[in-house]
């Protein structure tokens, strides 16, 4: 297994996803030369935009070119489509040291790399190639667009139409929480195909964002996450071509489920970066901070705080790695990523709070860090499915098959 990054002036000839040359053995879904990469770049290039981006300052959208040179666009994107054909677990790593210096930057990262995923599974052979050639492109840029106003924890409920109309489709409805939804360039959107048929009447189409008649209208003041975009997607008579079906007319519903499914393994690993960002500033801080003449990491009940703390992350990195490994494994265990999402963002949101408590006063304003982390750990019991649906999912399995 090799990989080198290049120099632009002494870039040679052969394959390239961004900086990253693929040689002729390249199997870089494993090479931790990435998660080094990724890691040394969040701390350097992300963490003080990240700060920026929560005050309003821009978003994360404003670097894709960058995003794209560090091959972060085409991190699932398989290797004969020219990306880097990462496995769930090198994925996950990666992501993590994104989270770790940006939730909002992990999020942007993941759900367009979940989007690649789904168009390799389901598009035809012909735009397979088509679209997934250009994904490291920030051109090609992409969103999932499931949710709507009255269709959230249940996606089965969408509204949004799609009539078949001479040789494709028109789009009528409204998309919200689109994240990527501002920049992005295609939309995997759930749409009603058939009016009658209930959860087996919706299918998954793909939506060019250039098109006539799509509106895109952001939503502000959120409590976290400021620099990743989320929009409210409008369609008004957007044709969509008959090709641009992804997977069975129908199978829309059980397609996005699906594709959640690995989506919640990215959402467990923003949380467990938020979470392990927050543990870093909680000891930085207990060794610092004096009261009654001694550092408080002196004191037991800090140390509990950090002691727990560390506890949970490696609690919730386990319950990762086993649902990345199954992914990589085929094993189908939708409870494996419930469990982790579960589990890691009810945790961050633990953690971010002792996080503040630990920091006193000075936790409870922006100054500090870990007053946006206590922000940006919220979301994460949110979206992907809340932790209301997760047990659902995870108890479902369990009394349906008895798998432990
Ligand atoms: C910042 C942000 C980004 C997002 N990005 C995207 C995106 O890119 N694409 C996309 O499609 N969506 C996105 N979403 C939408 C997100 O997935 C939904 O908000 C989420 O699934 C919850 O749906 P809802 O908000 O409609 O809440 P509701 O479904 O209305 O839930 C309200 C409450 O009821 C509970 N509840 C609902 N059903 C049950 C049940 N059966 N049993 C027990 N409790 C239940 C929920 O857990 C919750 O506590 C995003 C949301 C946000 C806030």
């Amino acid at each position: 297994m090799r990989l080198r990054t290049s120099e632009p002036a002494t870039r040679r000839e052969g394959r390239y996803i961004g900086r990253w040359r693929l040689t002729d053995n390249f199997a870089g879904h494993d090479d931790p030369l990435l998660v080094r990469a990724a890691r040394d770049y969040s701390r350097a290039e992300l963490l003080d935009r990240d700060r920026q981006w929560d005050k309003g300052n821009g978003s994360v959208a404003d670097i894709l070119p960058e995003l794209a040179e560090m091959g972060l666009l085409g991190l699932m994107t398989p290797e004969d489509v020219g990306g880097l054909g990462c496995s769930y677990r090198t994925y996950a790593a990666i992501l993590h040291e994104i989270a770790y210096a940006s939730a909002s930057a992990a999020v942007t990262v993941g759900v367009h790399n979940l989007v690649g995923l789904v168009v390799d599974r389901s598009a035809s052979p012909d735009l397979r190639r088509k679209w997934l050639e250009g994904w490291c492109d920030p051109n090609n840029f992409a969103a999932f667009a499931i949710s709507e106003a009255n269709a959230g924890s249940d996606p089965g409920a969408s509204l949004t139409k799609a009539d078949r109309r001479g040789d494709g489709f028109v789009l009528n409805g409204e998309k919200m929480w689109i994240t990527n939804g501002l920049s992005a360039r295609w939309f995997v959107t759930l749409a009603r195909t058939s009016p009658d048929k209930g959860k087996s009447g919706l299918s998954l189409l793909m939506v060019d964002g250039n098109s006539d008649g799509l509106q895109r209208t952001p939503i502000h003041g959120k409590m976290g996450i400021r620099g990743s975009e989320t929009a409210v997607i409008a369609f008004d008579d957007v044709k969509v071509p008959t090709e641009n079906l992804l997977g069975t007319e129908g199978g829309g519903l059980s397609a996005s489920l699906a594709a959640l499914d690995g989506g919640r393994i990215g959402i467990a690993v923003q949380a467990v970066g938020i979470g392990r960002a927050c543990l870093d500033e909680m000891i930085g801080y207990a060794r610092e901070r004096e009261q009654f003449g001694t550092k408080i990491s002196g004191f037991q009940a800090i140390q509990e705080m950090i002691a727990d703390t560390q506890v949970e992350l490696a609690a919730a990195e386990q319950l990762i790695g086993y649902a990345a490994w199954a992914k990589d494994t085929d094993r189908h265990d939708p409870a494996a990523c419930s469990r982790a999402k579960l589990f890691a963002s009810e945790a961050a949101n633990r953690i971010a709070y002792r996080a503040v408590q630990l920091h006193g006063g000075m936790g409870y304003v922006n100054e500090c860090r870990v007053e946006q982390l206590y922000r940006d750990a919220r979301i994460t019991t949110i979206y992907e499915g809340t932790s209301e649906i997760q047990r659902i999912v995870i108890a479902r399995h369990l009394l349906e098959t008895g798998r432990r």
